[in-house]
């Protein structure tokens, strides 16, 4: 439980950072929170020859409203925050969400930017920015800033769209638009507290489904979306009938994992229970 040896350097700027991660991208890791870097580097799944530290950039922390409502959440903002800020109760999902993770140690130290930039394909969070439709604002030295949309940041297990040299800024979560509701629900593995399977549901005006825990990253159930629509159309998106034959396609195209925990087949249902529960809350809140 000793992580191997490297650097460490505590940047006192955003400026900073990015010169550091222009230097020593490829063999730097940034540190936030800790929580999810520390572990993986004592197990020795991770050893960077050098941790930037980026925790005591004020600049990188808190919450903005911004014009039409939409909230600009700084990457070092802690889920701790996140929750006692009463803003967030306007996106249900979200507010479902942050209580579940981890306990208040791991709230009070965790951050939105480190949950995104780790990508573990069980973490809470990202399904959650997938139906919301965040946008993730990052920058570099060299390439200067740049917004990624979250649909496509999740390249795979622990690997995003972000460059070697990128920190990721902030993530921007739209102002639901029109009349929706939104809801989380997941399954958890008891020890950990890691979905088993998660799903995300924004219904209403615009239909997102995401799921997290299933596949190799979090993902938009496409399917299952296009089978809400179409009821919609049709006028039976409520019914019970026209919901369950959406959610029996919450894993099309996907690799279900299968662990000590649960099997591909077990996860799978838990998925449609799941994508199920998070639906009918989201329709029960439509405003
Ligand atoms: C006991 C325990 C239980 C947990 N349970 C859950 C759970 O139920 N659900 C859940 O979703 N998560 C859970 N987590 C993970 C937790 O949410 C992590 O804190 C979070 O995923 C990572 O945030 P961090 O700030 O600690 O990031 P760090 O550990 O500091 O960093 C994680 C990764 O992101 C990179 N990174 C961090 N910030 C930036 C940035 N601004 N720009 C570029 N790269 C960056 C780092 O280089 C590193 O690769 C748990 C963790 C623990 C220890």
């Amino acid at each position: 439980m000793i992580p191997a040896a490297f650097e460490y350097q505590r940047a006192t700027s955003v400026d900073e950072a990015l010169a550091l991660l222009a230097e020593h991208g490829a063999e730097a890791k940034i540190l936030a929170g800790g929580h999810s870097l520390l572990p993986l580097m004592k197990l020795r799944l991770a050893r960077p020859e050098r941790l930037i530290d980026i925790g005591r950039l004020d600049e990188l922390r808190g919450i903005t409203e911004l014009p039409g409502g939409g909230l600009r959440i700084g990457a070092l903002t802690t889920y701790a925050t996140l929750l006692e800020d009463p803003r967030i109760s306007r996106l249900a999902a979200l507010a479902d969400a942050l209580p579940r993770i981890g306990d208040v140690q791991v709230r009070n130290r965790g951050t939105i930017g480190g949950s995104i930039a780790h990508a573990d394909p069980a973490a809470d969070l990202t399904a959650v920015l997938l139906a919301l439709d965040a946008v993730v604002m990052a920058r570099s030295a060299a390439r200067g800033q740049r917004e990624i949309p979250i649909d496509g940041f999740f390249e795979g297990a622990f690997s995003t769209a972000l460059a070697d040299d990128e920190l990721l800024l902030a993530v921007v979560v739209p102002a639901p638009s029109g009349s929706v509701g939104s809801a989380y629900q997941a399954l958890d593995q008891q020890a950990s507290g890691y979905p088993i399977a998660g799903v995300a549901a924004l219904v209403g005006e615009v239909t997102r489904i995401a799921v997290t825990g299933v596949g190799d990253r979090p993902y938009r159930a496409a399917s299952v979306e296009a089978a809400l629509e179409a009821a919609a159309a049709r006028g039976s998106e409520g019914q019970e009938h026209a919901i369950e034959a959406a959610v029996a396609r919450i894993t099309d195209g996907v690799e279900v994992n299968g662990d000590i925990h649960a099997d591909p087949e077990y996860r799978a249902a838990m998925a449609r229970v799941m994508a199920r529960r998070a639906i009918e809350l989201a329709r029960a809140r439509l405003g």
